[in-house]
């Protein structure tokens, strides 16, 4: 049985009980009422009565008189005046014997007495006329007008009657208000827990609670924000994999047939001469660095991925470092036509795997290169951030190419992240690059950012703090 259903049956039940105290309570009431009957009252109307039938009898007054007394007094319920000989001489109300008829006198056994019995008042007394027992008076009264204290009691039953009521007006309020603010949310998150079971991620939760479970609600609502963030996130990366398949398949594959076209031509002796063999040849090699370098960029994100680069750590000259490595480096743009101007770099001693902070140089030269025109330039740059701590060597490659998209730029340095251009201008690439250089870097303790403006120009900027 759920929750709901219990409690219901608990205050159903509570209910139950409660009507039934409310029952016992009047009929309590009910039934003390009679012996709180003011008979002091019942006793002087009763008192004045007996004076007036005394009169009657005794000649004082006149005998019609009495009925006529008798008839105003409406409490007196049966009124009978026996003779000693057992006559009723007179006789009103509901009073069993009529005026004529003749009263067993063993019923008048002692001739004075007073009861209450069920709420009926009755009354025996002797009526004495100069000094002798003349007659016998019988009479019963409705109490009903003579139960004036029970005006309080009325009052105090009808005040606890009253809390009955506010207790269950209380119960049932309770059972409301526990539906609408337990149980009902309850049931909500409970629907909204296995939509996201099925995989529905993205239908807000709407609440207006603020109790506990109203920050219950909050919790979950972030819960199922952050679920929906990370199932678009992953969707997203599926398919940047899925393209990113398709890509290198193709950057594969399309060397290795213009690869394939050139090692017939020469088998084939198509290409006689010299030249045209060594210029066939200087093709077929750079075809091959390119295969070499997205293959190695594969297997060097692989290793990122697992946590498996290692560093050889070497604490060397910063100036020395970067003059060989661009010197290295600048061939390749001069080769493109491109012009690299180099500012001097300061002097420091830093601690870096050197073959790695080669291969993140490599990337980002090699990228100004890619992602410029013709005759583009590239400057290099290098100073000490004093407001790091500790302080930091910071070098900036900045070119003046293509640039990358405001909707392109927060991503660049994501796996398999390959930008607009790069996938439509069939500029060869994996998206790796920056991620793995971002990844040497941050081993290094440093970190990396890239500013761009489409079609002026990128700067990337990378750090090595001192130690
Ligand atoms: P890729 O193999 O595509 O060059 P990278 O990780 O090196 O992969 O770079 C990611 C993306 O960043 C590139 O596809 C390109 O869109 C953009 N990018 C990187 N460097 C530059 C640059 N110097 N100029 C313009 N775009 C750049």
């Amino acid at each position: 049985m759920g929750a709901v259903k219990k409690i219901k049956q608990y205050c159903l039940a509570l209910l139950a009980l409660l009507l039934i105290a409310a029952g016992i309570f009047a009929v309590y009431i009910k039934k003390n009422e009679t012996s709180k009957i003011d008979v002091a009252k019942v006793r002087l109307q009763v008192n004045q009565y007996q004076q007036q039938v005394r009169k009657a009898l005794s000649g004082e007054t006149a005998k019609e008189s009495l009925l006529k007394e008798t008839k105003e007094l409406p409490f007196l319920k049966e009124v009978m005046v026996i003779g000693l000989d057992g006559t009723v001489v007179f006789s009103d109300g509901e009073a069993p014997y009529k005026q004529g008829e003749q009263y067993p006198l063993d019923e008048l056994s002692g001739v004075e007495k007073e009861q209450v019995v069920n709420g009926v008042y009755s009354y025996r007394a002797p009526i004495v006329i100069e000094g002798k027992m003349t007659e016998v008076l019988l009479l019963t009264v409705e109490t009903k007008e003579f139960r004036s204290s029970n005006k309080e009691e009325k009052m105090y039953f009808l005040a606890v009657m009253l809390l009955f009521l506010v207790i269950a007006f209380l119960l049932l309020y309770e059972q409301y208000r526990l539906k609408k603010d337990l149980f009902e949310p309850v049931e909500y998150l409970h629907e909204a827990t296995r939509q996201i079971l099925n995989g529905t991620y993205d239908k807000p939760l709407h609440y207006s609670y603020s109790d506990e479970i109203g920050s219950l609600c909050k919790d979950f609502e972030y819960m199922r924000s952050e679920l929906e963030k990370s199932n678009r996130e992953q969707e997203r990366m599926a398919t940047k994999e899925k393209e990113l398949l398709a890509c290198i398949s193709h950057d594969l594959k399309t060397p290795l047939s213009g690869i394939l076209g050139y090692v017939e031509g020469i088998g084939n002796g198509i290409v006689t001469s010299k030249e045209d063999i060594k210029g066939y040849c200087d093709i077929i090699i750079r075809k091959v660095k390119l295969q070499e370098k997205l293959i190695d960029d594969i297997l060097e994100e692989t290793k990122t991925e697992l946590n498996q680069m290692t560093f050889e750590m070497e604490t060397v000259y910063s100036k020395e470092f970067f003059d060989s490595a661009v010197e290295e480096m600048s061939l390749e743009v001069r080769e493109k036509h491109m012009s690299l101007t180099v500012e001097p770099f300061p002097q420091y001693l830093i601690t870096i795997d050197r073959k790695r902070m080669m291969q993140v140089l490599y990337n980002l030269i090699n990228n100004a290169v890619k992602y410029s025109n013709e005759k583009g330039t590239i400057h290099i740059r290098s100073f000490l951030n004093e407001q790091a701590s500790p302080k930091e060597l910071v070098i900036t490659v900045e070119d003046n190419g293509k640039g990358i998209s405001a909707v392109d730029l927060p991503f660049i340095f994501d796996k398999f992240y390959r930008g607009e251009k790069a996938r439509t201008q069939d500029i060869p690439g994996s998206g790796l690059g920056l991620n793995i250089a971002k990844y040497i870097i941050e081993k290094h303790g440093g970190h990396m950012e890239c500013d761009s403006i489409l079609g002026e120009g990128t700067t990337m900027m990378f750090s090595i703090p001192l130690k």
